[in-house]
């Protein structure tokens, strides 16, 4: 299309050139990373390839006078044309979808053009034919490139493609109208055209661009979509529950059939509900989130969860991972009941850890936790007691009423000590008929005073025997405390031969081990103390024990028919010794502050 013009003159020459180094930038930026960027850039080869051959015809009467052969001259100019022919022709492959006219094609037609060229050119020269062939191939280049460009203009988002097309059809009608011969003045005046068609086909690349990269997105939009059904429909089908929520505001996008009836949710108002609505127990949440921002994957994480009516808590086990879902930062989460095996959890670790008859902790259990709150305790220079409680005459109790109604006395023994004493107490069962109870921040002074309201509430308490028969029963209690050990074992057998002391002064009493039974009963490990009959310890001695009995001198129908507190059958000396405080203070209701 390059008209004589364009070089006749610097100023078109130059306002062509710019409009060529526009194009040369649209292809630059048009032709990455689309698909069709090969294409453009062939395109451009093939412009650039016309143009230099149009300033080689140009030029051709300067290199004759050179003394250059014409004929040499007119085969190179009519090869760049060839060439620049074969780009285009290139070109318009890569763009057509079909991508035609394919390479043997292209090879054919330049193989011809070529053999022509060297026919008319260098063997039967023939000025006609050559003038022919210096119109034809660029022609024949841009009928290529209008034909491909219009293929791709009835698509959606096609502008870029039409604009090409308009261009290079404008183009190719001009060089057919030049062929023909039909206003051949007016065409060769028309330089502007070059600049204009090159300034065109700039727009119409990028625009190309635009719309690829729109295209893409729709296509990657369209892909989001279908991978978020997918994953929709993978969910539904699960038979786990699972939930999605947005990481931004915790609301809730995707939750399961299983998920909603397991958390009772209205399907119709998902957005309604927060993830952090679920959880029973906010620590539980912190550290599962916690988790997940360190590892962006949790498995099998243990979670207290409730419904969205707050029912009772359950447990659930979650895996959890961050995943991107409709655009979206989001947590997917999918769940296990556990409930019944963290019940089963709970039941193996009471039955390890706890009494089966009383309920009470065990003496292991009670070791364990003390030895731990003792060090605490000592951390923070607290104090602390230790009650060993032994029922008093308790065999006789069996024996009179049988085992079962003895079971019914520990078990009454059991509950009232744990009410009466504060819920940060330990009370366990430390053996048979003997309890242990630890009190946190209670001296020497206080625990007598606590351990002789909890002896007289017991002592209060009454069972019924299988007949119907009421009846009471006593406790003799010794106390160590933190003034004497910060060792359990030692903490326990001081407690211990206290209680021993009890028995010894007459059962239904408390005594405290002091620090001067401390001095003594140290010098006393080394040598044996008392005679042989006393060194068994009345809780143990069973035979040898004198039997002052809770039945002494009456019957059990005795005691049904008066419904007699043992007390009573005591003697005046003992009753005398176990006499309430003056400020007694019933030990059932008994608060924190009380104790301290
Ligand atoms: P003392 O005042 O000196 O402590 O006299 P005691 O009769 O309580 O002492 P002894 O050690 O002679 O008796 C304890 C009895 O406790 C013996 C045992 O049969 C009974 N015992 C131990 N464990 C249980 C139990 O789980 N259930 C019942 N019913 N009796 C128990
Ligand atoms: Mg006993
Ligand atoms: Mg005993």
């Amino acid at each position: 299309m390059s008209s004589i013009d364009i070089f006749s003159s610097g100023t078109n020459l130059l306002i062509t050139l710019v409009a060529f180094a526009v194009l040369a930038f649209s292809v630059c930026f048009s032709g990455q990373g689309i698909k069709i960027g090969k294409g453009i850039r062939y395109l451009f080869i093939g412009l650039v390839l016309e143009f230099v051959g149009g300033w080689f015809g140009y030029k051709m009467s300067d290199y004759v006078q050179l003394g250059i052969s014409i004929n040499i001259l007119a085969f190179l100019e009519l090869f760049i044309l060839l060439l620049s022919m074969m780009f285009l022709a290139l070109s318009a492959s890569q763009l057509l979808v079909s991508n035609i006219p394919d390479t043997p094609i292209i090879g054919a037609i330049t193989a011809l053009g070529l053999v022509s060229i060297l026919y008319f050119c260098l063997i039967a020269q023939d000025g006609v034919m050559v003038s022919y062939m210096r119109q034809i191939f660029p022609l024949t280049g841009f009928a290529y490139i209008s034909t491909s460009f219009w293929s791709q203009s009835g698509h959606k988002n096609k502008t870029g493609f039409l604009l090409g097309g308009l261009l290079t059809a404008g183009v190719t009608v001009m060089l057919i109208c030049r062929l023909l011969g039909i206003a051949t003045e007016l065409i060769s005046s028309m330089w502007y055209v070059s600049a204009f068609v090159y300034a065109g086909l700039a727009v119409a690349l990028l625009i190309i661009k635009v719309d690829f990269l729109n295209k893409k997105l729709e296509d990657k939009d369209t892909e989001i979509e279908k991978y978020n059904k997918r994953i929709e429909e993978i969910i539904k089908l699960s038979p786990f529950p699972i939930i999605i929520s947005r990481l931004s505001d915790d609301r809730l996008i995707l939750a399961n059939n299983n998920a909603i009836k397991l958390f009772g949710i209205q399907p119709s108002e998902l957005e309604r509900y927060r993830l952090k609505d679920f959880f029973a127990d906010s620590e539980n949440r912190r550290l599962l989130t916690e988790r997940l921002e360190q590892e962006k994957v949790v498995q099998d994480f243990e979670i207290l969860v409730k419904t969205s009516t707050g029912s009772t808590p359950f447990w659930l086990l979650a895996s959890a991972n961050i995943i991107d879902y409709n655009y979206d930062i989001a947590l997917y989460a999918a769940f296990q009941d556990i409930t019944s095996r963290k019940n089963r959890e709970v039941l193996l670790k009471n039955q390890a850890i706890r009494d089966p008859l009383t309920s009470l902790y065990n003496r292991r259990y009670f070791e364990e936790e003390v030895t731990k709150r003792i060090s605490l305790a000592r951390m923070k220079g607290g104090c602390y007691s230790v009650f060993m409680i032994d029922a008093d005459k308790f065999k006789n109790v069996n024996d009179t009423y049988g085992h079962k109604v003895g079971d019914k006395v520990l078990i009454e023994l059991s509950s009232t000590a744990e009410r009466a004493l504060r819920d940060c107490d330990i009370v366990a069962r430390y053996g048979g008929e003997e309890f242990v109870c630890y009190l946190s921040d209670v001296g020497p002074e206080k625990a007598q005073i606590v351990a002789n309201r909890l002896r007289e509430t017991i002592s209060k308490i009454v069972v019924y025997s299988d007949e119907g028969k009421p009846f009471n029963f006593t406790v003799s209690i010794g106390i160590s405390s933190s003034d004497i050990s910060d060792n359990i074992d030692t903490l326990i057998k001081t407690a211990d031969e206290a209680l021993y002391r009890a028995k010894e002064n007459g059962r239904n009493r408390c005594e405290l081990f002091t620090k001067a039974d401390f001095a003594k009963f140290n010098s006393s490990a080394e040598t044996p103390h008392k005679d042989e009959a006393s060194q068994l310890h009345p809780v143990f001695e069973k035979e040898a024990a004198e039997e002052i009995s809770l039945l002494d001198g009456i019957g059990a129908n005795h005691i049904a028919e008066n419904n007699t507190n043992i007390e009573e059958q005591k003697t005046p000396q003992t009753q005398e010794q176990n006499k309430p405080q003056d400020d007694y203070i019933p030990i059932l209701g008994l608060d924190d502050e009380d104790m301290k």
